[in-house]
């Protein structure tokens, strides 16, 4: 019999628990997430897989109890001994790469940060692509902070409404109740630190987010001190009117900067995430005037500590204010800065001295950089169109904006169903190949898994075989679809026993399951394919070869063209022919996406070329044996190589949009029917469909290990953070 632990030992392991709790190195670790589920499974699944939730729910008897289970306690001392070893380890890449940034770290702002879905402070692809690379950072080793907003109601709810219009509600988050921690000064009390706004002087406090062995700083203006409008700030994402938004751009760029000096950093260079952040230039010039520069010297100091990534050719998305506002918004802060305002006004103009141009925050971040790039290699086309007449004196392809491609973070959207076949895959030492994954990582199986070695064996079928690689799909095919019967259930509202029966025999885990998740910004065209309405019934109808659609996404609350997408998608879920065979998940979010990257079989994007900067979602889906079914638009003319996937057209688009959409309309339906449904339902004697598991094998190779954040934060770091 084992001895009972003494309580020196039990406090030492809820401590630990309390630690790993709030950093959210345990949302890519399966082992940690499992201890949390196995305290309170149903907490685990209401209270969006959150630990600290969980630590809340549960209570010092019980958990002292369950850490005298047989077993429990010695799960628990293994997963702190991994986290501690993470967060010590002196051999990272970075150490070896730009062992200087870890005195001088990379200070990264974003307006948003998607770390997972019991942080809902993000509203979609450029929060999630931000959160992927601090984990990546946080991987690598390398010196850097993040700095963004603490929006205390989040990104908004959805709800549809009996007429299938999407309505908005917000959940206040609670700070106790989320990963994130105060951050406090020398004596213990709440860091307070001070930025001007309009006319005013606003104090805000911070949250710090613990990402492995990165901090991510989060501004914070609810304070009983300041004017309830400025209290209100920081409620929402992109909340408001544009008042609201150049003011909560002002407490990112200047307070963001504050805080750092405050809390003694001094950052090798500042990596502006979109033009959200591009204030913090005028801070930075700011502070080399208050030290005696001269307005252009400190323009020429501030430039070589910029950089600047901008995400989308979207004109809408470019934040441009009028002189009014900004007069408005800055008179305080700009008396500091002994400059005339029109001077400051033509920094975010193409034409400085013209008084109709609005102040663009692109422009500004443009002028301020020592360099700047898009995020894929088309983007980097049209950017460098877009922002040409900045460069008067330079040719298109000489406009100085490059690009690095976005990835997404591997463990992180690694489903953990599809986690468990990896890795046993990688520890299943009777297997020839996972002995010499051994021999190369050891136990440390996260670095084989994100090593492009480790993907370019699954074109080899005794590493994996067609038949676990086809039972994989099966049981996260089933997975989603028993998801989505339960959502579907919940969303109804009508809880009656023949509805149980309805939900149950809803999509079949048989079919040909086809996925689109996404904002729903009218760009991505989320309804087209239904432009094909009496073809796709078609399709659904084939009892020997049936296809189906699940649909998840939100549109922005002032966006009722989107809104008007989500209804026409319900209304054909619940009103048509496509009954039963086509759902609408509500509330899309980082779990609803996890679970669909991993569940479809095909991951359908259909963008307005080139609209799509990169996209990120079908990076999620390689993984899972999930496929890219694309217009050759952002990542996915990098990515399709042929055989890893399918193409929706050629590697162009007519310059009408009508054209446009009539054209890509046709494309898919023709590679769906052609290509696609053939290719998927064409088994062998054992139902298995060999050359579509060809296709994944190779799409497995080739795009996994290249579109991660893991690449992409090397990328970022060889090419412009560790050449300072
Ligand atoms: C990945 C992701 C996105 C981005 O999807 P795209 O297809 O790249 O636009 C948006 N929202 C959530 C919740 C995601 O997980």
């Amino acid at each position: 019999m084992k001895k009972p632990l003494t309580g020196a030992e039990l406090n030492e392991l809820i401590a630990g628990l309390n630690k790993l709790s709030r950093n959210l190195w345990w949302s890519w670790n399966q082992e940690a997430q499992d201890l949390f589920q196995r305290l309170s499974p149903r907490g685990w699944q209401n209270l969006w897989h959150n630990p600290v939730a969980v630590l809340r729910e549960v209570s010092e008897y019980e958990l002292r109890v369950h850490l005298q289970e047989l077993g429990f306690a010695d799960r628990v001392r293994s997963v702190l001994r991994d986290f501690n070893n993470y967060l010590n380890d002196p051999k990272t890449w970075c150490h070896q790469h730009a062992p200087k940034l870890h005195k001088n770290p990379v200070a990264y702002f974003s307006a948003e940060f998607g770390f997972h879905e019991s942080l809902p402070i993000s509203a979609g692809g450029l929060g999630i692509l931000a959160g992927d690379h601090a984990k990546s950072a946080s991987d690598l080793g390398l010196g850097f902070v993040g700095v963004g907003l603490f929006y205390r109601e989040g990104y908004f709810q959805q709800a549809i409404d009996t007429n299938n219009w999407q309505t908005e509600y917000y959940n206040p988050v609670d700070p106790h109740n989320v990963p994130i921690e105060p951050v406090l000064d020398v004596n213990g009390d709440r860091l307070i630190c001070t930025v001007e706004i309009g006319l005013n002087a606003v104090d805000f406090q911070v949250w710090r987010v613990n990402v492995g062995r990165v901090p991510i700083y989060l501004l914070d203006t609810n304070l009983p001190e300041n004017e309830q409008h400025f209290r209100d700030l920081t409620t929402r994402v992109y909340g408001g009117d544009s008042t609201t938004r150049i003011m909560q751009e002002i407490l990112l760029g200047i307070g963001g900067v504050r805080l750092l000096r405050t809390l003694g950093i001094e950052p090798s260079t500042f990596h502006m995430n979109e033009g959200h952040a591009a204030f913090l230039t005028l801070e930075l010039i700011r502070e080399k005037m208050a030290a005696g520069k001269t307005y252009a010297e400190a323009q020429a100091l501030t430039k070589p500590e910029c950089i600047f990534t901008t995400h989308t050719p979207v004109e809408a998305g470019h934040d441009r204010f009028s002189a009014e506002l900004m007069n408005y918004a800055l008179q305080r802060f700009s008396t500091q800065l002994p400059v005339p305002f029109k001077q400051l006004l033509g920094l975010g103009r193409v034409k400085p001295d013209d008084e109709h141009e609005p102040f663009c925050m692109t422009v500004l971040a443009l002028k301020l950089s020592r360099a700047a790039n898009a995020v894929s290699a088309l983007h980097g086309e049209v950017s460098r169109h877009m922002w040409q007449a900045l460069y008067p004196d330079k040719k298109q392809d000489e406009v100085p904006i490059g690009h690095i491609t976005n990835g997404i973070h591997l463990l992180g959207w690694m489903k953990g169903s599809a986690r468990q076949f990896w890795r046993k895959k990688l520890t299943d030492i009777g297997n020839g190949e996972a002995k010499f994954f051994h021999d190369k990582f050891g136990d440390d199986w996260a670095a084989a898994v994100n090593h492009a070695e480790f993907w370019e064996k699954m074109t080899d079928p005794n590493f994996v075989s067609d038949e676990e690689l086809w039972a994989l799909r099966y049981k996260l095919r089933r997975e989603l679809i028993e998801y989505a019967r339960r959502r579907l259930l919940e969303q109804s509202q009508r809880v009656t026993q023949g509805d149980y029966v309805r939900f149950d025999r809803l999509l079949n885990p048989d079919a040909l399951t086809i996925g689109f998740a996404r904002r729903f910004a009218t760009y991505k065209r989320a309804p087209l394919i239904f432009q094909q309405f009496e073809n796709i019934v078609k399709l659904v109808k084939d009892k020997q070869r049936p296809v189906q659609f699940i649909y998840a996404g939100k549109a922005h609350p002032r966006d009722d063209a989107g809104k008007r997408f989500i209804q026409q998608i319900i209304h054909l879920s619940k009103h048509s022919e496509l009954t039963g065979s086509l759902v609408f998940i509500e509330n899309y979010d980082i779990h609803v996406a996890r679970q669909m990257v991993a569940g479809c079989d095909i991951w359908l994007n259909n963008p307005r070329r080139p609209l799509e900067a990169s996209g990120t979602s079908g990076m999620k889906a390689s993984c899972h044996g999930c496929m890219g079914f694309s217009i050759m638009d952002g990542w996915w003319r990098e990515g399709y190589d042929g055989t890893n996937g399918f193409a929706i057209g050629p590697d162009a688009h007519p310059d009408n949009v009508e054209e446009q959409d009539r054209v890509d309309s046709a494309n898919l339906y023709q590679t769906l029917t052609e290509q696609v449904v053939p290719m998927f339902f064409n088994r062998d004697v054992n139902g298995i469909p060999r050359e579509w598991l060809k296709r994944i094998r190779r799409s497995m190779a080739t795009l996994v290990p290249q579109f991660t954040t893991d690449r992409m934060v090397k990328e970022y770091t060889t090419k412009y953070y560790a050449s300072r």
